[in-house]
């Protein structure tokens, strides 16, 4: 089977945490990487931002990365590349032609590449999966008072992809009821398939490795931490991490509490510099680390060097830095939303919070900074927890789904593939 990927506006290849690479990078290239181990060849189309990148990029046995020029390499911001779609079509048309490949299905992920994989569908006649990761009318209903809405033309786009595509891949139940409640979507078109964790890459550390850690990053060992990993935006809510931390030294002035954010800015409306101002006006510049991101091998050593990782975002679609934090045995204090209460098991590996108030996060960070016993033992849960979340069963599941929309994709749509010929 040969599987065409479509990963528009974010390469699989570039460092998450930041812009617009995050988690969505992660789940393309580790479920590429497994099926692809799978014997599944999969070629991942994505936009060219760099000179001298290559056209191809030979990932590992089977799967490989294809840069479509389309636009210019730098200066186009995420909101204009709706106008590089056909060119982008076309480089993907152009490569098929010129290599003398044909793929058997295409999986489109975010809405952008999506509306490509719903032209190039009909133009190869295969089956269209569609992943949308996250959804406008869902941030929408959850953004905080302070965040931009996301587009009314961006929803538009999304439900005529709920309307065409052949399979809808989404990561949790809750995520399939988001679709029908927002998009009216086909219930039985709609494929949960829960994503993984890299479970041999984050594990537990030792207690040395740790200690090391906060030599390196500079953080007193008797001190207690909280990080936060993921992009800078209002919507993953690190200014509530912030707040809350101004509260927890409010009511224990003597507290010993580092607060490490790691991760870089991403949108238009929040950077750095904005989040380090809101610490100052609080008075807890002293409190929190900014670290600039960083791969999966630097970032294990923080999750593992963190007493509790935070993730008050006000919608998860899933949330991995949730998973890797409790796979590398560190309890997660999590906003109750979107997966979080499916990657966390309340009470256990963890503590879900309602809302956004720096008051009820205080309360829960604060519960749980100081009940070492449970926050240990709650750890040691994590990592139990984090081992039934794998790459490999996302990346099984995924292709049997492949399978069952092979056999009956091109049969279901007389009227699409009435005139064209058979894969
Ligand atoms: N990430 C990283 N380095 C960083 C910060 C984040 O590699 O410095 C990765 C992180 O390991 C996770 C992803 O970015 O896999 C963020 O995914 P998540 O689902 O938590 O958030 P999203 O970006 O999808 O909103």
């Amino acid at each position: 089977m040969r599987v065409a990927m479509i990963s528009l506006h974010t390469s699989p290849l570039h460092q998450p945490g930041s812009g617009d690479a995050g988690g969505m990078n992660v789940y393309v290239l580790q479920t590429a990487r497994h099926l692809a181990r799978r014997g599944v060849a999969v070629d991942i189309f994505t936009r060219a931002t760099r000179m001298g990148q290559g056209e191809i990029v030979e990932v590992e046995p089977n799967l490989r990365v294809i840069n479509i020029i389309a636009g210019p390499y730098e200066g186009l911001a995420k909101e204009a590349l709706p106008t590089q779609l056909a060119a982008f079509a076309g480089g993907m048309l152009q490569w098929e032609h010129c290599h003398d490949v044909s793929y058997d299905l295409i999986h489109s992920h975010y809405w952008l590449s999506g509306q490509v994989g719903w032209l190039l569908r009909d133009v190869w006649k295969v089956p269209l999966v569609h992943t949308a990761h996250t959804l406008a009318a869902v941030k929408n209903a959850h953004r905080s008072a302070e965040d931009t809405p996301e587009s009314e033309a961006r929803r538009i786009c999304e439900q005529q992809l709920v309307d065409n595509a052949d399979v809808l891949v989404v990561n949790t139940d809750q995520e399939r009821a988001d679709l029908v409640e927002h998009y009216d979507a086909d219930e039985s078109i709609i494929r949960v398939i829960p994503p993984g964790a890299d479970t041999e890459l984050f594990t537990p550390g030792s207690d040395r490795a740790t200690e090391r850690t906060r030599r390196e990053l500079g953080i007193p060992l008797h001190a207690k931490v909280i990080a936060f990993v993921g992009r800078l935006q209002t919507f993953k809510g690190p200014q509530v991490l912030i707040r809350a931390t101004a509260e927890l030294m409010r009511r224990d002035p003597g507290r010993a509490l580092c607060v490490v954010i790691c991760g870089g800015p991403s949108g238009q409306h929040a950077t750095p510099e904005e989040y380090a101002q809101l610490a100052r006006e609080l008075g807890v510049e002293r409190r929190i680390r900014f670290l600039n991101p960083r791969p999966p091998q630097e970032l294990v050593a923080l999750y593992q060097a963190a007493d509790i990782v935070a993730v008050p975002s006000y919608n998860e679609s899933f949330g991995l830095v949730a998973i890797e934090a409790q796979a590398s045995g560190t309890p997660v204090v999590a906003a109750r939303v979107g997966g979080l209460p499916l990657a966390v098991a309340e009470g256990e590996t963890g503590i879900l919070v309602d809302g956004h108030e720096p008051e009820a996060w205080a309360d829960a960070l604060g519960t749980l900074l100081d009940d070492d016993e449970t926050r240990i033992a709650m750890g040691e849960a994590a990592v139990r927890r984090a081992a039934s979340f794998s790459w490999c069963a996302a990346a099984e599941r995924l292709e049997e789904l492949y399978e069952d929309a092979l056999s009956v994709g091109v049969a279901d749509c007389p009227q699409r593939f009435a005139s064209g010929k058979e894969r």
